[in-house]
């Protein structure tokens, strides 16, 4: 109940929408019946032989119902389909919102395939909250209630039988459809979001299962998800023509009854024999608007186990909170202070979990360039997440420009850290348009000049398209150390005061990761830099190297002194530099 209310708070501002298209529909259904009444009218009444003039009123009525009937069948399609869309927009954008500032930390619990099919099927599905479950009803009660007047009109024992019907018809077979279909509905919705999620999970990882030669189970698998959709679909496709018989039948049965109770109505003199087909062809008419409610309740069901699976993800609590400032609130870029100080740090994912960050401490003053070293695991990845706001810390205290960094809203943190990661991210889209992202006012002569100091410049000219070359699904189409300077000249073109530079030569062989280091050498430039990395090449510039393990800092020095040092730092440099 709690979900279909917060549905209909989030449809709330469309209606006015809903209720014009309620209108039209109960005026489409409302031509029926005027239809079909003056047409019984009419053809009793021509029986008798009355003067031409008689007839005219209702030859013209018979004539305006029968259009009125298509031209309102299709207002009230093009006002609902408005609705409709406006709706599902809405709910786009609704959704998009909720789930943007959970993105990494609790996204990454989910499935890429599952959370497409929230944003794709489930959305989609809830197009037919209005469309099919909330309009149907409305327009049966409007109805009802007109059938009752009309009819009680000629005699309220007519009112008493239709309404038992009609209630029968609008309540009674869909409830009885909806016990029979609950969890059917909800299976179905599950079924087909395991299905595209398996389907995208296989065409993602393609490369893999062929490689493995696991191609077969995946198919198997999702051959047996597809074979149980079909099945649950079937049966719901029973239920669907159970329950159109059902209201056909008790549409036929009412019609009768209120000719069999009129006959001696009409016999005993108290109704006048002409309005004898009127009452029974009005009748059939009017359960019309009853029949879509049995589907009405199957939608409804659906609707619900949609928008639950939406709300799940929406209410998830934001990772991070930002608290009242109790300091200085002056933003960063206003007093030009970007020095960074990380005091006593200590950090983990998730409670009863080993520390991925144990008591660590180190300051950044303007344009000073750090390194934090370690083998993998050691935590390097935790400190960047924690800085740019993707992950709240509760242990220790972080401060930007003096602020603590906890009150600074990510959003403000990452217009002053830039971050150049190990898996950039670029969208199937033109190598101009995916380094406009970090900069949208950027025009050519920025973007050129960006891409000259992260040395891609002279590649993307080469190019038969320049700079309005696509670039593939996930950047597909270029190389590893391309990808990487194109990362570079996005965090150029961003113009972050403090850079984090995580793995940025992750998975680059030698010559690449030269090109790379220069690259970032520019970019390191009158900014400060924090520089995460298993491998230690290019760090004697930095005035401080960190050396983690296990999430505690176990060496601190520049280079000269760590390596003196002989400990892990002096350890692993043997291990890089060592000849092939
Ligand atoms: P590094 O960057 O040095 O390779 P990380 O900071 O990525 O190391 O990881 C440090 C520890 O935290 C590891 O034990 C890792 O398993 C754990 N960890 C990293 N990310 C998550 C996460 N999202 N959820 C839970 N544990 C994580």
């Amino acid at each position: 109940m709690k979900t279909f209310f917060r549905l209909v708070k989030l449809a709330w501002p469309l209606k006015w929408g809903m209720v014009l298209a309620t209108l039209v529909g109960f005026l489409t259904i409302g031509s029926a019946i005027g239809l079909m009444a003056t047409s019984a009218w009419l053809i009793s009444m021509a029986a008798l032989h009355p003067s031409v003039a008689a007839l005219g009123v209702a030859i013209v009525g018979v004539r305006f119902f029968g259009i009125a009937r298509g031209v309102f069948r299709y207002l009230e399609r093009l006002v609902s389909h408005e609705v409709t869309f406006r709706l599902l927009s809405r709910l786009r954008v609704w959704f998009y919102r909720g789930v943007e500032p959970l993105a990494p930390a609790i996204l990454e619990r989910y499935r890429s395939g599952d959370l497409l099919s929230r944003v794709v099927s489930d959305i989609d599905t809830l197009q037919n909250f209005y469309l099919r479950v909330l309009a149907p009803p409305l327009v049966a009660v409007v109805t009802g209630l007109g059938m009752w007047l009309l009819l009680g009109a000629y005699n309220p024992v007519f009112a008493f039988a239709f309404l038992g019907f009609y209630i029968l018809a609008g309540v009674g077979v869909p409830w009885l459809t909806h016990l029979l279909s609950k969890r059917l509905a909800a299976r179905s919705v599950v079924l087909r979001s395991d299905l595209n999620a398996s389907l995208v999970d296989g065409i993602q990882g393609m490369a893999e299962l062929v490689a493995f030669g696991q191609e077969d189970r995946q198919n198997a698998r999702i051959e047996k998800l597809n074979r149980e959709l079909v099945r649950v679909q079937v049966r719901l496709g029973a239920i669907n023509a159970l329950q159109g018989s059902l209201g056909s039948l008790l549409t036929n049965v009412a019609a009768w009854t209120i000719l069999v109770l009129a006959i001696p109505i009409v016999r005993n003199g108290q109704m006048d024999p002409v309005y004898l087909a009127l009452v029974v062809l009005a009748t059939l008419a009017s359960f019309e608007a009853v029949l879509p409610l049995g589907q009405a309740f199957q939608y409804l069901a659906i609707s619900l186990v949609a928008a639950d699976r939406l709300f799940e993800i929406v209410d998830k609590a934001p990772p991070v909170r930002t608290l009242p400032a109790t300091g200085p609130t002056q933003a960063a870029t206003e007093t030009g202070d970007y020095s960074l100080e990380v005091k006593d740090i200590s950090f983990s994912y998730e409670p009863g979990q080993p520390d991925a960050l144990q008591n660590l401490t180190f300051s950044l003053r303007p344009g000073q360039s750090i390194a934090l070293v370690g083998e993998s695991g050691a935590g390097k990845s935790t400190l960047a997440n924690l800085l740019l706001r993707f992950w709240d810390y509760e242990r220790g205290e972080i401060r930007l420009g003096g602020r603590d960094l906890k009150t600074i809203p990510p959003e403000e943190v990452r217009n002053i850290i830039g971050l150049v990661s190990q898996r950039t991210h670029l969208f199937n889209a033109t190598i101009r348009e995916n380094l406009a992202i970090a900069n949208p006012k950027a025009d050519q002569a920025a973007i050129e000049a960006a891409c000259q100091q992260a040395q891609i410049h002279d590649f993307i000219t080469g190019l038969p398209q320049g700079y309005a070359t696509p670039v593939g699904e996930f950047g597909m189409a270029l190389s590893g150390g391309e990808r990487q300077r194109l990362s570079i000249a996005r965090a150029i073109l961003k113009n972050a005061p403090i850079l984090v530079l995580d793995e940025p030569t992750a998975n680059l062989d030698r010559q690449n990761e030269q090109l790379v280091m220069q690259a970032l050498h520019s970019l390191m430039k009158d900014r400060s830099t924090i520089l995460i990395t298993h491998r230690l090449v290019d760090l004697a510039g930095f005035e401080e190297i960190l050396v983690l393990r296990s999430g505690q800092v176990i060496e601190r020095g520049d280079q000269s002194h760590l390596l003196q040092e002989k400990g892990l730092f002096n350890r692993l440099w043997q291990l890089q530099t060592a000849p092939v």
